[in-house]
């Protein structure tokens, strides 16, 4: 998607070897102009699909979720992230280890959202090494629900996570893939 990629040269941020920060139109501040282009897209390469549902994770996923869905016209449902050992009632739940943390937190989503009539599609800001996109597909299956495919913003195309997922056999639509980046030269595409 090229409006993304060219956003993501003019005011992503290099950190390190494998951090981009995209706060000023993604992670903090929201362009939700760019976020509805993003739904557009999302919308248009998962057209043929019948999408019950979208589901997300706490925080960032959350406000391009609810854009996206706009398109779909199906609700969303975000995983909660839960730090505590203590998990009550009727929830399907599974495991995270954090990227951008480092700790390892579990994920929870009611029963009462979530159930084997539902066709998902889960959606992401970003793919790095893709724990997020397997605790969440792990919460779908627990349901008994069919998993139509993931919708990622940005995928770090040089660490394993989409090459993980699509070796699973998940469909993974990635709006603009990074394949090297670094400080002092920036990012740099596939394609
Ligand atoms: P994964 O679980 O695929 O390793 O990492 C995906 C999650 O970590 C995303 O939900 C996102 O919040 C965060 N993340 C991973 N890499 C980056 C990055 O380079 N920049 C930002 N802003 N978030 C990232």
């Amino acid at each position: 998607m090229e409006l993304l990629k060219e956003r993501i040269r003019k005011d992503g941020k290099v950190r390190g070897t494998d951090v981009l920060k995209v706060d000023s139109f993604l992670n903090h501040q929201m362009d939700i102009e760019l976020f509805e282009e993003i739904g557009k897209e999302f919308a248009r390469r998962f057209e043929d699909e019948k999408i019950t549902k979208i589901l997300t994770i706490e925080a960032s996923g959350i406000g391009i979720a609810c854009i996206a869905a706009r398109y779909f016209h199906v609700p969303v449902v975000f995983a909660k992230k839960n730090q505590t050992k203590n998990i009550a009632g009727d929830v399907y739940t599974s495991k995270v280890e954090s990227f951008t943390h480092g700790r390892v937190y579990d994920i929870i989503v009611s029963k009462d959202y979530l159930g084997p009539d539902d066709k998902v599609l889960i959606i992401d800001d970003f793919l790095a090494n893709g724990a997020a996109l397997m605790g969440l597909s792990q919460l779908v299956k627990d349901a008994g629900a069919t998993l139509v495919g993931c919708g990622i913003v940005i995928e770090k195309g040089f660490q394993p996570g989409g090459k993980m997922l699509r070796d699973k056999g998940v469909r993974v639509e990635s709006l603009a893939i990074v394949d090297a980046m670094s400080e002092e030269n920036g990012v740099t595409f596939r394609d």
